[in-house]
C-alpha cells in the first residue's frame, strides 16, 4: 500500500450540501473527533485517537472527514492553531498506523491546514466562512467560493541502460537519495513537467514518459504523481541549486538496498511514493 492511501472512510457528499444532515452529524452521539495537538496525531495502540466532539472549542470549524460504519468522524480547525513541522517523531507515530488511519490524518491535516491558511477572501480579503461541511469556505461579502487546493508535483525516475537516476538534496539525511521531483507548473501536462524537471535539475533530455501511481502528501497538500521515463543520454549536468548529488544506480544494486543490503545509497522511507517507484522500477514493473 502506497503511504497515505487506503481511506476507508465514506466522505459522504450528500451531507456536505445539506446543512440539515450535518448538523445531524454533528449531533450524532456517535460522532467523535480525531485528536491533535499542533496538527500531530495521538496514537493509541496503533491507531489515531478520537475523542467527544465536545472536546472541540466553540470557536473551531468541525470538518467531516467522513463516516466510519455510518458513525461521523470530525477534525476541527481552530482559530490560531498552526501546524507543528515533520519529525522523525511524526512520522514514527505515522508509520505505527494502518494505511487507512494514515489515510484519515493526510485529509485531516490538509484541510485543517488549508483552513488555517485561508480565512479572507483571495479576491476581496473579506473573512470567509466555512460550508460544505467544512470543505469549502465562502466569503459573504463578493460570494465567491473557496475550495482546498490540491498541488500536483511530478516525481520521477529516469532509466538509462538498466540503471536508475537517484538524486540528493542538501537536507535529505546522510546517504539519502531520492527520485527527483518538482511542482507541475499551470499550462504543463504531467509528461511536460516530468520533462523540463529532470532537464533542469540533471541536464538530461527525456522521453517515453509513462504513469506509474500517485499519493496524497498532506505537508501541506501536495499530489505526487510518480513517472518512470527514458533518459536520451546519462552525461549529468547537475543544478547545484536543487540537487547536491546525483548518480546512476543499476537495477540489480536497487534491489540490493531495498532488501536492506548495502549499497551506494541509502532508500527513501517506506511510506514516501519515492519507496514504491523504486521498488516498482527494481521487480521490473515499469522498465
Ligand atoms: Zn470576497
Amino acid at each position: 500500500m502506497i503511504g497515505f492511501t487506503g481511506g476507508t472512510l465514506d466522505r459522504a457528499d450528500p451531507v456536505r450540501h445539506d446543512p440539515a444532515l450535518f448538523a445531524a452529524a454533528i449531533a450524532d452521539p456517535a460522532a467523535r473527533l480525531l485528536v491533535l495537538d499542533a496538527y500531530h496525531p495521538r496514537v493509541e495502540h496503533g491507531a489515531l485517537g478520537w475523542t467527544s466532539l465536545a472536546a472541540a472549542p466553540d470557536d473551531a470549524t468541525l470538518v467531516l472527514l467522513g463516516l466510519d460504519d455510518g458513525r461521523p468522524r470530525f477534525a476541527a480547525a481552530i482559530p490560531g492553531d498552526r501546524a507543528r513541522g515533520r519529525s522523525p517523531a511524526l512520522f514514527g507515530a505515522l508509520t505505527q498506523l494502518s494505511p487507512s488511519d494514515m489515510a484519515t490524518y493526510a485529509a485531516a491535516r490538509s484541510v485543517l491546514d488549508w483552513h488555517a491558511r485561508h480565512s479572507f477572501c483571495a479576491n476581496c480579503g473579506t473573512p470567509t466562512e466555512p460550508f460544505r461541511a467544512g470543505w469549502g469556505r465562502r466569503c459573504p461579502s463578493c460570494v465567491t467560493e473557496h475550495f482546498p487546493r490540491v498541488d500536483p508535483v511530478v516525481i520521477m525516475l529516469a532509466e538509462h541502460d538498466d540503471r536508475v537516476l537517484l538524486g540528493r538534496q542538501p537536507a535529505f539525511p546522510a546517504g539519502r537519495y531520492s527520485a527527483l521531483a518538482g511542482f507541475l507548473e499551470p499550462g504543463e501536462s504531467i509528461e511536460e513537467a516530468v520533462a523540463r524537471e529532470v532537464r533542469e535539475e540533471a541536464g538530461i533530455d527525456v522521453t517515453d514518459v509513462r504513469y506509474v501511481a500517485s499519493q496524497p502528501w498532506p505537508f501541506a497538500s501536495s499530489l505526487m504523481i510518480a513517472c518512470v521515463e527514458r533518459a536520451r543520454s546519462d552525461a549529468l549536468t547537475l543544478d547545484r541549486n536543487e540537487l547536491e548529488d546525483a548518480i546512476w544506480v543499476p537495477r540489480d544494486q536497487v534491489r540490493a538496498v531495498l532488501a536492506g543490503e548495502p549499497g551506494p545509497f541509502l532508500p527513501p522511507p517506506p511510506y514516501a511514493i519515492a519507496h514504491t517507484l523504486l521498488t516498482r522500477w527494481a521487480e521490473g514493473q515499469s522498465a
